[in-house]
């Protein structure tokens, strides 16, 4: 029985981790492998570890965690979660089981890219998500922006204020969008479908209907993100609805709405940023710590709030 059992060792998990290893409680870490921006060169905006690899901020950080003799860390997807806060049980896709007082969700949320052929190819490369991660590398170059939502004309706006004055926005002849707003500020408006994208080195060609293409540095997208099938929807933590998908609500204390059950980063909140991701998994890390010692101050959130 562990003290703690973390599901998913990336930015959030490994941060929750290690506030708890250095209380001296037993934690298992149990990380399926895939972070967020794995497809990313290098990370931005990142306290300390600007433009430098996930992988290797990552590595760096499983590294750091080996100090604590309590805390153990192991590779493996979580398929099944059972009990209740004292007596959680956790069992693997290869069907091995684990066990746990408490339960820390950090595994994230899944993107889902519009059904664009060549953007899976980019993505994290030349198809990006946030100017704030990745726009400093374009600033000044012809950028697009694929409207998958109204949060399209949002990006579109930003990245025309702070990035590059050549910014097109591809509608795909989406409506309730303001074109003379949009146009007032600068952003080249194009109705046409996107129908592929062709990524190289230096940038991404888009194929548009019609049969013209178009030459970018890079493309911007906000995708929708799911829970489905995760840890936190099996055991039917209480959601909130974002502005791309759902996130699990959580309290003060990084507590869900499951007594004994804790959330952190991307699994709980609407912006993703590792910064934001180090943050929740600390805040999580010693909620989950107070719990352990004083169970009755930590009452879970409730699902309406
Ligand atoms: C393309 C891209 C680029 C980005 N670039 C930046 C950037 O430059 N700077 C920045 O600040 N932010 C960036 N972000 C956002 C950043 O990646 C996330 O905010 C951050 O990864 C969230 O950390 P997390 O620990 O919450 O989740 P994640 O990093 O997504 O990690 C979740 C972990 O849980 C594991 N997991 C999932 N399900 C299970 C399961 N059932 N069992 C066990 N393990 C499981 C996953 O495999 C993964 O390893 C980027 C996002 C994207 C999509």
């Amino acid at each position: 029985m562990y003290d703690v059992i973390v599901i998913g060792g990336s930015f959030a998990g490994l941060t929750a981790a290690l506030q708890l290893g250095r209380a001296s409680r037993s934690v298992l870490v149990i990380d399926a492998g895939l972070p967020r921006n794995r497809t990313s060169a290098g990370a931005h905006g990142v306290a300390g570890w600007d433009g430098i690899a996930p992988a290797e901020i990552l590595g760096r950080f499983r590294d750091d965690l080996k100090a604590y003799p309590h805390l153990s860390q192991r590779g493996g997807k979580v398929t099944a979660i059972g009990g209740q806060m004292g007596a959680f049980s956790v069992t693997l896709e290869n069907g091995e089981d684990f066990a746990a007082k408490r339960l820390i969700l950090a595994h994230g949320v899944r993107d889902i890219l519009p059904d664009v052929p060549g953007l899976a190819e980019g993505w994290g490369r030349q198809v990006l998500h946030c100017p704030y991660c990745h726009g400093y590398e374009v600033k000044g170059e012809p950028l697009a922006v694929f409207a998958t939502s109204h949060m399209g004309a949002h990006q579109a706006l930003m990245l025309r204020a702070d990035w590059s004055d050549r910014v097109t926005l591809i509608t795909g002849g989406m409506d309730g969008l303001d074109h003379a707003a949009l146009e007032l500020a600068g952003v080249q408006m194009d109705s046409r479908a996107l129908e592929a994208a062709q990524i190289d080195e230096s940038g991404i060609t888009l194929s548009l209907s019609g049969g013209d293409s178009q030459r970018f540095a890079a493309l911007f997208l906000g995708p929708r993100t799911t829970l489905a099938e995760s840890p936190a929807a099996h055991l039917g933590c209480a959601l909130s609805d974002g502005p791309m998908g759902p996130f699990v609500k959580v309290g003060p204390m990084a507590q869900t709405s499951i007594p004994g059950v804790f959330a952190a980063g991307d699994v709980a909140r609407p912006m993703p940023n590792i910064n934001f991701a180090f943050a929740d998994g600390a805040q999580a890390g010693s909620g989950c710590h107070a719990s352990l010692l004083f169970p009755e101050i930590v009452t879970p959130v409730e699902a309406a709030q």
